[in-house]
Protein backbone atom coordinates (compact mmCIF):
# COMPACT_ATOMS: atom_id res chain seq x y z
CA UNK A 1 0.00 0.00 0.00
CA UNK A 2 1.02 3.66 -0.52
CA UNK A 3 1.57 5.73 1.96
CA UNK A 4 -0.77 8.11 0.65
CA UNK A 5 -3.85 5.52 0.02
CA UNK A 6 -4.24 5.87 4.12
CA UNK A 7 -4.04 9.49 4.15
CA UNK A 8 -6.20 10.85 1.16
CA UNK A 9 -9.06 9.36 -0.54
CA UNK A 10 -11.19 9.56 -3.43
CA UNK A 11 -14.38 12.10 -1.88
CA UNK A 12 -15.44 13.46 -5.04
CA UNK A 13 -18.53 12.55 -6.59
CA UNK A 14 -20.02 14.35 -9.78
CA UNK A 15 -22.04 17.38 -9.40
CA UNK A 16 -21.91 17.54 -5.12
CA UNK A 17 -21.78 21.25 -4.12
CA UNK A 18 -20.69 23.15 -1.16
CA UNK A 19 -21.46 26.45 -0.38
CA UNK A 20 -22.48 29.05 -3.32
CA UNK A 21 -22.35 32.70 -3.45
CA UNK A 22 -26.20 33.62 -4.89
CA UNK A 23 -25.52 34.80 -8.43
CA UNK A 24 -28.00 37.58 -8.35
CA UNK A 25 -25.92 39.18 -5.42
CA UNK A 26 -22.78 39.64 -6.92
CA UNK A 27 -21.94 41.32 -10.24
CA UNK A 28 -19.94 39.46 -12.06
CA UNK A 29 -19.55 41.89 -14.89
CA UNK A 30 -15.55 42.12 -12.95
CA UNK A 31 -15.45 38.72 -15.39
CA UNK A 32 -15.22 41.05 -18.50
CA UNK A 33 -12.23 42.98 -17.00
CA UNK A 34 -10.20 39.90 -17.07
CA UNK A 35 -8.04 39.66 -20.76
CA UNK A 36 -9.58 37.14 -22.76
CA UNK A 37 -6.31 35.44 -23.24
CA UNK A 38 -5.99 34.61 -19.08
CA UNK A 39 -9.70 33.37 -19.04
CA UNK A 40 -9.87 29.71 -18.17
CA UNK A 41 -11.13 27.68 -21.30
CA UNK A 42 -12.39 24.55 -19.41
CA UNK A 43 -14.02 23.96 -15.99
CA UNK A 44 -11.05 23.79 -13.36
CA UNK A 45 -10.53 20.14 -12.44
CA UNK A 46 -11.33 20.70 -8.48
CA UNK A 47 -12.83 17.36 -6.34
CA UNK A 48 -16.73 17.64 -6.16
CA UNK A 49 -17.33 17.87 -2.71
CA UNK A 50 -19.78 18.97 0.05
CA UNK A 51 -18.95 21.53 2.19
CA UNK A 52 -18.84 19.02 5.11
CA UNK A 53 -16.71 16.77 3.12
CA UNK A 54 -13.66 19.37 2.69
CA UNK A 55 -14.11 20.76 6.66
CA UNK A 56 -13.85 17.05 7.58
CA UNK A 57 -10.92 16.51 5.25
CA UNK A 58 -8.58 19.56 6.57
CA UNK A 59 -9.56 19.31 10.19
CA UNK A 60 -8.90 14.99 10.01
CA UNK A 61 -5.66 16.24 8.04
CA UNK A 62 -4.74 18.73 10.86
CA UNK A 63 -4.93 16.19 13.61
CA UNK A 64 -2.61 14.47 12.06
CA UNK A 65 0.01 16.78 12.29
CA UNK A 66 2.18 18.14 14.90
CA UNK A 67 2.63 21.82 16.00
CA UNK A 68 3.91 23.89 18.92
CA UNK A 69 -0.28 24.16 19.93
CA UNK A 70 0.33 20.11 20.66
CA UNK A 71 2.98 19.52 21.86
CA UNK A 72 6.90 19.92 22.90
CA UNK A 73 9.20 21.12 20.12
CA UNK A 74 12.84 21.16 21.05
CA UNK A 75 14.01 21.95 17.83
CA UNK A 76 17.61 23.56 17.35
CA UNK A 77 18.49 26.82 15.41
CA UNK A 78 15.23 27.01 13.60
CA UNK A 79 13.79 27.04 16.71
CA UNK A 80 9.48 27.59 16.75
CA UNK A 81 8.74 29.73 20.16
CA UNK A 82 6.33 30.65 21.88
CA UNK A 83 3.05 32.35 19.99
CA UNK A 84 1.07 34.23 22.26
CA UNK A 85 -2.86 34.06 20.89
CA UNK A 86 -3.10 37.32 21.85
CA UNK A 87 -0.63 38.45 19.23
CA UNK A 88 -3.21 37.07 16.43
CA UNK A 89 -5.87 38.45 17.32
CA UNK A 90 -3.96 42.13 17.37
CA UNK A 91 -2.93 41.11 14.30
CA UNK A 92 -6.33 40.51 12.38
CA UNK A 93 -7.46 44.24 13.95
CA UNK A 94 -9.49 45.47 10.07
CA UNK A 95 -7.89 49.09 10.96
CA UNK A 96 -4.87 47.18 10.02
CA UNK A 97 -6.44 43.91 7.52
CA UNK A 98 -8.01 46.90 5.89
CA UNK A 99 -5.39 49.40 4.95
CA UNK A 100 -3.43 49.09 1.11
CA UNK A 101 0.58 49.82 1.15
CA UNK A 102 -0.52 52.83 -1.38
CA UNK A 103 -2.78 54.76 -0.09
CA UNK A 104 -1.69 58.29 1.35
CA UNK A 105 0.77 58.23 4.46
CA UNK A 106 -1.01 61.10 5.99
CA UNK A 107 -4.08 58.37 6.07
CA UNK A 108 -2.03 55.55 7.86
CA UNK A 109 -0.37 57.50 10.51
CA UNK A 110 -0.87 54.54 13.20
CA UNK A 111 1.06 51.73 10.90
CA UNK A 112 3.47 53.82 9.72
CA UNK A 113 3.93 54.67 13.50
CA UNK A 114 4.03 50.77 14.51
CA UNK A 115 6.79 49.90 12.03
CA UNK A 116 8.72 52.98 12.58
CA UNK A 117 8.73 51.71 16.51
CA UNK A 118 9.43 48.38 15.66
CA UNK A 119 12.66 49.47 13.60
CA UNK A 120 14.03 51.36 16.27
CA UNK A 121 13.21 48.54 18.79
CA UNK A 122 14.93 46.14 17.01
CA UNK A 123 18.09 49.14 16.44
CA UNK A 124 18.18 49.34 20.06
CA UNK A 125 18.11 45.55 20.85
CA UNK A 126 20.57 44.99 18.50
CA UNK A 127 23.01 48.41 19.13
CA UNK A 128 22.73 49.39 15.26
CA UNK A 129 21.62 52.54 14.17
CA UNK A 130 18.65 51.53 11.82
CA UNK A 131 16.45 48.85 10.47
CA UNK A 132 14.68 48.14 7.64
CA UNK A 133 11.72 45.48 8.29
CA UNK A 134 11.33 44.72 4.09
CA UNK A 135 12.98 41.34 3.98
CA UNK A 136 10.80 38.57 4.29
CA UNK A 137 12.80 35.70 6.26
CA UNK A 138 15.98 35.20 7.69
CA UNK A 139 17.71 33.91 4.60
CA UNK A 140 16.51 36.87 2.35
CA UNK A 141 17.62 39.07 5.12
CA UNK A 142 20.96 38.01 4.63
CA UNK A 143 20.63 38.41 0.87
CA UNK A 144 19.93 42.28 1.66
CA UNK A 145 22.51 42.15 4.23
CA UNK A 146 25.13 41.14 1.98
CA UNK A 147 23.64 43.26 -0.69
CA UNK A 148 24.15 46.56 1.81
CA UNK A 149 27.95 44.89 1.83
CA UNK A 150 28.89 45.13 -1.74
CA UNK A 151 26.68 48.42 -1.99
CA UNK A 152 29.09 49.62 0.66
CA UNK A 153 32.28 48.64 -0.59
CA UNK A 154 31.32 49.84 -4.50
CA UNK A 155 30.47 53.02 -3.46
CA UNK A 156 34.20 53.33 -2.33
CA UNK A 157 35.43 51.95 -5.63
CA UNK A 158 36.41 48.89 -3.57
CA UNK A 159 35.33 46.54 -6.81
CA UNK A 160 37.58 43.53 -5.78
CA UNK A 161 36.33 42.64 -2.69
CA UNK A 162 34.18 39.46 -4.08
CA UNK A 163 34.52 36.91 -1.10
CA UNK A 164 32.66 36.42 2.09
CA UNK A 165 34.12 34.30 4.76
CA UNK A 166 31.66 31.88 6.03
CA UNK A 167 32.32 29.31 9.35
CA UNK A 168 31.64 25.30 8.35
CA UNK A 169 29.60 25.10 10.94
CA UNK A 170 27.27 28.06 9.83
CA UNK A 171 23.45 27.68 8.42
CA UNK A 172 22.98 26.39 5.37
CA UNK A 173 21.49 29.95 4.25
CA UNK A 174 24.46 31.62 4.60
CA UNK A 175 26.68 30.31 1.90
CA UNK A 176 23.60 30.13 -0.05
CA UNK A 177 22.76 33.55 0.34
CA UNK A 178 26.14 34.79 -0.66
CA UNK A 179 26.48 32.84 -3.66
CA UNK A 180 23.36 34.63 -4.76
CA UNK A 181 24.53 38.11 -3.65
CA UNK A 182 27.43 37.02 -6.18
CA UNK A 183 30.10 36.61 -3.58
CA UNK A 184 32.17 33.71 -3.56
CA UNK A 185 32.27 31.69 0.06
CA UNK A 186 35.31 30.89 1.98
CA UNK A 187 35.50 28.81 4.65
CA UNK A 188 37.27 28.96 8.08
CA UNK A 189 37.54 26.11 10.20
CA UNK A 190 36.05 25.91 13.55
CA UNK A 191 37.84 24.47 17.24
CA UNK A 192 37.34 21.71 18.57
CA UNK A 193 35.00 23.26 21.09
CA UNK A 194 33.08 25.01 18.25
CA UNK A 195 34.34 28.53 17.77
CA UNK A 196 36.05 29.87 15.12
CA UNK A 197 39.59 29.19 14.59
CA UNK A 198 41.11 32.33 14.62
CA UNK A 199 44.65 31.26 13.37
CA UNK A 200 42.76 29.44 10.61
CA UNK A 201 41.47 33.24 9.79
CA UNK A 202 44.46 35.33 9.80
CA UNK A 203 45.25 34.49 6.64
CA UNK A 204 42.11 34.11 4.30
CA UNK A 205 42.34 38.01 5.47
CA UNK A 206 43.09 39.98 2.52
CA UNK A 207 41.79 42.57 0.01
CA UNK A 208 39.37 40.54 -1.81
CA UNK A 209 37.44 39.80 1.76
CA UNK A 210 34.10 41.36 1.76
CA UNK A 211 33.32 40.66 5.13
CA UNK A 212 32.54 37.64 7.42
CA UNK A 213 29.01 36.18 8.14
CA UNK A 214 29.02 34.73 12.34
CA UNK A 215 26.55 33.94 14.53
CA UNK A 216 27.19 34.75 18.19
CA UNK A 217 26.50 32.16 20.50
CA UNK A 218 27.64 30.03 17.62
CA UNK A 219 25.31 26.71 16.06
CA UNK A 220 26.42 24.93 19.23
CA UNK A 221 25.60 27.20 21.61
CA UNK A 222 28.72 28.36 22.08
CA UNK A 223 29.88 31.92 22.83
CA UNK A 224 32.00 33.14 20.66
CA UNK A 225 34.63 34.59 23.20
CA UNK A 226 37.27 36.21 20.66
CA UNK A 227 34.93 38.01 19.24
CA UNK A 228 36.64 41.56 19.54
CA UNK A 229 39.64 39.93 18.36
CA UNK A 230 37.89 38.90 15.54
CA UNK A 231 36.54 42.15 14.09
CA UNK A 232 39.42 43.67 14.56
CA UNK A 233 41.13 41.41 12.71
CA UNK A 234 38.37 41.68 9.75
CA UNK A 235 38.03 45.28 10.43
CA UNK A 236 41.93 45.84 10.11
CA UNK A 237 41.46 44.35 6.74
CA UNK A 238 39.00 46.44 5.18
CA UNK A 239 36.04 43.63 5.93
CA UNK A 240 32.96 44.01 7.56
CA UNK A 241 30.90 41.42 10.09
CA UNK A 242 27.68 40.20 8.80
CA UNK A 243 25.78 38.30 11.99
CA UNK A 244 22.90 36.07 11.78
CA UNK A 245 20.30 36.72 14.18
CA UNK A 246 17.80 34.44 13.11
CA UNK A 247 17.88 33.15 16.70
CA UNK A 248 18.09 36.64 18.73
CA UNK A 249 16.86 35.62 21.91
CA UNK A 250 19.70 34.58 24.11
CA UNK A 251 21.11 38.16 23.62
CA UNK A 252 18.28 39.90 24.17
CA UNK A 253 18.58 43.06 26.33
CA UNK A 254 21.67 41.37 27.40
CA UNK A 255 24.29 42.08 24.52
CA UNK A 256 24.04 43.57 21.51
CA UNK A 257 25.76 42.90 18.62
CA UNK A 258 26.54 46.29 17.48
CA UNK A 259 29.11 46.45 20.72
CA UNK A 260 30.69 43.37 19.67
CA UNK A 261 31.63 44.84 16.50
CA UNK A 262 29.12 43.86 13.87
CA UNK A 263 28.10 46.47 10.96
CA UNK A 264 25.10 44.38 9.77
CA UNK A 265 22.72 41.99 10.99
CA UNK A 266 19.41 40.22 10.28
CA UNK A 267 16.57 39.31 12.95
CA UNK A 268 14.26 36.35 12.35
CA UNK A 269 10.49 37.89 13.74
CA UNK A 270 9.10 34.42 13.27
CA UNK A 271 11.76 32.85 15.26
CA UNK A 272 12.59 35.30 18.04
CA UNK A 273 9.46 37.50 18.01
CA UNK A 274 6.52 35.00 18.38
CA UNK A 275 5.13 34.16 14.78
CA UNK A 276 4.52 31.24 14.18
CA UNK A 277 6.41 29.26 10.97
CA UNK A 278 6.80 26.82 9.49
CA UNK A 279 5.64 24.83 5.91
CA UNK A 280 6.71 28.20 4.34
CA UNK A 281 6.07 31.05 5.88
CA UNK A 282 4.95 33.86 6.88
CA UNK A 283 8.64 35.22 7.67
CA UNK A 284 9.98 38.59 8.34
CA UNK A 285 13.80 38.80 8.37
CA UNK A 286 14.59 42.71 9.12
CA UNK A 287 18.25 43.57 8.57
CA UNK A 288 20.09 46.47 10.69
CA UNK A 289 23.04 48.13 9.93
CA UNK A 290 25.76 50.46 11.64
CA UNK A 291 25.37 54.42 11.05
CA UNK A 292 28.27 53.92 8.00
CA UNK A 293 25.72 52.07 6.23
CA UNK A 294 22.63 53.28 6.23
CA UNK A 295 22.00 55.12 3.10
CA UNK A 296 21.97 51.23 1.28
CA UNK A 297 19.28 50.38 3.38
CA UNK A 298 15.95 49.39 0.93
CA UNK A 299 13.90 51.63 -0.45
CA UNK A 300 11.27 52.10 1.04
CA UNK A 301 12.51 53.52 4.62
CA UNK A 302 9.64 54.46 7.31
CA UNK A 303 11.15 57.63 8.83
CA UNK A 304 9.86 60.38 11.34
CA UNK A 305 9.62 64.16 10.26
CA UNK A 306 10.47 66.84 13.11
CA UNK A 307 6.85 68.25 13.07
CA UNK A 308 5.84 63.95 14.12
CA UNK A 309 4.33 62.86 11.36
CA UNK A 310 5.60 59.20 9.28
CA UNK A 311 6.62 59.30 5.96
CA UNK A 312 7.72 56.88 3.16
CA UNK A 313 11.19 57.98 1.89
CA UNK A 314 13.27 56.54 -1.10
CA UNK A 315 16.61 57.10 -0.54
CA UNK A 316 18.88 57.82 -3.23
CA UNK A 317 21.92 55.62 -2.63
CA UNK A 318 19.62 52.82 -1.31
CA UNK A 319 20.68 49.31 -3.04
CA UNK A 320 16.83 49.83 -4.48
CA UNK A 321 13.67 47.31 -3.45
CA UNK A 322 14.07 44.15 -2.16
CA UNK A 323 10.44 43.47 -1.75
CA UNK A 324 6.80 44.60 -2.91
CA UNK A 325 6.03 47.06 -0.50
CA UNK A 326 6.99 47.46 2.88
CA UNK A 327 7.20 43.22 3.69
CA UNK A 328 5.38 41.28 6.18
CA UNK A 329 3.15 43.62 8.00
CA UNK A 330 0.77 40.79 10.09
CA UNK A 331 4.38 39.58 11.18
CA UNK A 332 5.73 42.93 12.40
CA UNK A 333 2.43 43.33 14.40
CA UNK A 334 3.04 40.40 16.14
CA UNK A 335 7.00 40.93 17.01
CA UNK A 336 5.87 44.54 18.04
CA UNK A 337 2.83 43.24 20.27
CA UNK A 338 5.85 40.31 21.59
CA UNK A 339 8.16 43.44 22.59
CA UNK A 340 5.81 45.80 23.91
CA UNK A 341 3.93 42.78 25.84
CA UNK A 342 7.26 41.64 27.51
CA UNK A 343 8.72 44.92 28.65
CA UNK A 344 12.25 46.51 29.01
CA UNK A 345 12.68 44.72 32.15
CA UNK A 346 11.31 41.31 30.75
CA UNK A 347 13.06 41.20 27.95
CA UNK A 348 16.28 40.69 29.81
CA UNK A 349 15.07 37.37 31.41
CA UNK A 350 14.30 35.76 28.06
CA UNK A 351 18.26 34.94 27.18
CA UNK A 352 18.84 33.64 30.61
CA UNK A 353 15.80 31.27 30.69
CA UNK A 354 16.80 30.07 27.22
CA UNK A 355 20.00 29.66 28.77
CA UNK A 356 18.84 28.06 32.01
CA UNK A 357 16.34 25.27 30.19
CA UNK A 358 18.78 24.59 27.35
CA UNK A 359 22.18 23.94 30.47
CA UNK A 360 18.83 21.85 32.41
CA UNK A 361 18.38 19.47 29.67
CA UNK A 362 22.23 19.16 28.54
CA UNK A 363 23.36 18.07 31.98
CA UNK A 364 19.93 15.74 32.35
CA UNK A 365 20.73 13.57 29.73
CA UNK A 366 25.15 13.51 29.37
CA UNK A 367 24.97 10.04 30.66
CA UNK A 368 22.97 8.58 27.93
CA UNK A 369 23.84 10.96 24.97
CA UNK A 370 27.30 11.99 23.73
CA UNK A 371 27.83 15.58 24.69
CA UNK A 372 31.09 16.64 22.00
CA UNK A 373 31.47 19.97 23.37
CA UNK A 374 30.90 20.08 27.31
CA UNK A 375 30.67 23.18 29.12
CA UNK A 376 27.43 25.94 29.74
CA UNK A 377 25.86 26.20 26.94
CA UNK A 378 23.68 29.50 25.53
CA UNK A 379 20.14 28.86 24.31
CA UNK A 380 20.58 25.57 22.70
CA UNK A 381 23.33 22.52 22.56
CA UNK A 382 24.21 19.32 20.81
CA UNK A 383 24.63 15.90 21.47
CA UNK A 384 26.51 13.75 19.13
CA UNK A 385 23.77 10.76 19.24
CA UNK A 386 23.56 7.98 21.75
CA UNK A 387 27.04 7.72 24.37
CA UNK A 388 26.43 3.53 23.41
CA UNK A 389 27.27 3.61 19.63
CA UNK A 390 27.41 -0.43 20.51
CA UNK A 391 23.51 -0.37 20.17
CA UNK A 392 23.56 0.82 16.11
CA UNK A 393 21.17 2.96 16.94
CA UNK A 394 21.12 5.93 15.10
CA UNK A 395 19.95 10.00 15.73
CA UNK A 396 17.43 9.21 13.07
CA UNK A 397 15.82 6.42 14.88
CA UNK A 398 15.89 8.28 18.49
CA UNK A 399 14.24 11.41 16.26
CA UNK A 400 11.28 9.50 14.93
CA UNK A 401 10.69 7.33 18.74
CA UNK A 402 10.22 10.69 20.16
CA UNK A 403 7.91 10.83 17.86
CA UNK A 404 5.45 7.82 19.12
CA UNK A 405 5.92 9.79 22.69
CA UNK A 406 4.15 12.89 21.62
CA UNK A 407 7.53 15.00 21.41
CA UNK A 408 8.49 16.92 17.78
CA UNK A 409 12.63 15.86 17.05
CA UNK A 410 15.20 18.45 17.62
CA UNK A 411 17.04 19.25 14.68
CA UNK A 412 19.04 16.35 13.33
CA UNK A 413 22.67 15.88 11.44
CA UNK A 414 23.30 19.44 11.69
CA UNK A 415 25.43 20.91 12.31
CA UNK A 416 27.55 18.80 10.17
CA UNK A 417 30.73 19.06 12.20
CA UNK A 418 29.31 15.57 14.07
CA UNK A 419 28.40 12.62 12.53
CA UNK A 420 25.05 11.97 14.70
CA UNK A 421 24.20 15.67 15.78
CA UNK A 422 20.80 16.26 17.55
CA UNK A 423 20.54 19.81 18.26
CA UNK A 424 18.40 20.92 20.85
CA UNK A 425 16.77 23.77 22.06
CA UNK A 426 13.78 23.80 24.64
CA UNK A 427 13.12 27.75 24.58
CA UNK A 428 12.91 30.12 27.74
CA UNK A 429 9.05 29.15 27.57
CA UNK A 430 8.57 25.95 29.15
CA UNK A 431 7.48 24.68 32.02
CA UNK A 432 10.32 22.49 34.47
CA UNK A 433 7.09 19.76 34.32
CA UNK A 434 7.91 19.62 30.37
CA UNK A 435 11.86 19.60 30.29
CA UNK A 436 11.56 17.01 33.09
CA UNK A 437 8.74 14.50 30.82
CA UNK A 438 11.07 15.34 27.71
CA UNK A 439 14.07 14.16 29.77
CA UNK A 440 12.05 10.99 31.03
CA UNK A 441 11.31 10.20 27.38
CA UNK A 442 14.75 10.57 25.86
CA UNK A 443 15.73 7.98 29.08
CA UNK A 444 13.17 5.62 28.04
CA UNK A 445 14.18 5.89 24.59
CA UNK A 446 18.56 4.79 25.27
CA UNK A 447 17.15 2.41 27.45
CA UNK A 448 15.17 0.76 24.95
CA UNK A 449 18.56 0.91 22.65
CA UNK A 450 20.08 -1.08 24.82
CA UNK A 451 17.37 -3.55 25.27
CA UNK A 452 15.02 -3.63 22.68
CA UNK A 453 16.83 -1.93 19.77
CA UNK A 454 13.99 -3.16 17.46
CA UNK A 455 11.28 -0.42 18.49
CA UNK A 456 13.43 2.26 18.31
CA UNK A 457 14.97 1.06 14.93
CA UNK A 458 11.00 0.86 13.45
CA UNK A 459 9.99 3.60 15.06
CA UNK A 460 7.71 5.98 14.59
CA UNK A 461 5.33 2.87 15.98
CA UNK A 462 2.08 4.87 16.70
CA UNK A 463 2.19 7.91 14.33
CA UNK A 464 -0.55 8.73 11.38
CA UNK A 465 2.13 7.58 8.37
CA UNK A 466 5.41 5.23 9.22
CA UNK A 467 8.80 5.59 8.41
CA UNK A 468 8.32 7.92 5.27
CA UNK A 469 11.07 6.75 2.62
CA UNK A 470 12.43 10.88 2.06
CA UNK A 471 14.44 10.27 -0.75
CA UNK A 472 11.27 9.46 -2.83
CA UNK A 473 9.25 12.16 -0.98
CA UNK A 474 11.44 14.58 -2.49
CA UNK A 475 11.92 12.99 -6.21
CA UNK A 476 8.76 12.57 -6.85
CA UNK A 477 6.58 15.23 -4.66
CA UNK A 478 2.57 14.90 -4.67
CA UNK A 479 2.11 17.97 -4.36
CA UNK A 480 -1.49 17.91 -5.85
CA UNK A 481 -5.50 16.50 -6.72
CA UNK A 482 -4.41 15.66 -10.21
CA UNK A 483 -1.11 14.40 -9.62
CA UNK A 484 -2.29 11.98 -7.38
CA UNK A 485 -5.10 10.63 -9.28
CA UNK A 486 -2.29 10.19 -11.94
CA UNK A 487 -0.22 8.51 -9.61
CA UNK A 488 -2.75 6.18 -8.24
C1 LIG B 1 16.34 29.88 10.33
C2 LIG B 1 17.70 30.38 10.16
C3 LIG B 1 18.06 31.10 9.00
C4 LIG B 1 17.13 31.28 7.81
O1 LIG B 1 15.90 31.88 8.08
P1 LIG B 1 14.65 31.64 7.09
O2 LIG B 1 13.60 32.58 7.59
O3 LIG B 1 14.27 30.21 7.21
O4 LIG B 1 15.09 31.99 5.70
C5 LIG B 1 19.34 31.59 8.94
N1 LIG B 1 20.23 31.38 9.93
C6 LIG B 1 19.92 30.69 11.04
C7 LIG B 1 20.95 30.52 12.11
C8 LIG B 1 18.64 30.16 11.21
O5 LIG B 1 18.34 29.47 12.30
Amino acid sequence: MKYYDKLIFELSRPGRKGYELPADKFNTDGLAAIPQNLLREEKAELPEVSELDVVRHYTNLSNKNFGVDTGFYPLGSCTMKYNPKINEELCVMPEFTSLHPLQNPDTAQGALELYYNLQHALASLAGLAEFTLNPYAGAHGELTGLMIMRSYHDARGDKKRKKVIVPNSAHGTNPASAMVAGLEVVEVKSKPNGSIDVEDLKPLLNDEIAGIMMTNPNTLGMFETEIIEIAKLVHDAGGLLYYDGANFNPLLGKVRPGDMGFDIMHINLHKTFSTPHGGGGPGSGPVGVAAHLTQFLPNPHVKKAENGKFYVDFGKESLGSISTFFGNFGVMMRAYAYILSLGKENIRNVGPMATLNANYIKESLKDDYLLPIPGVCKHEFVFDGLKDKSTGVTTLNVAKRLLDYGFHAPTIYFPLLFHESMMIEPTETESLETLDEFIEVMHKVAKEARETPEDVVNAPLTTPVRKLDETNAAKNPILNYKALKENA
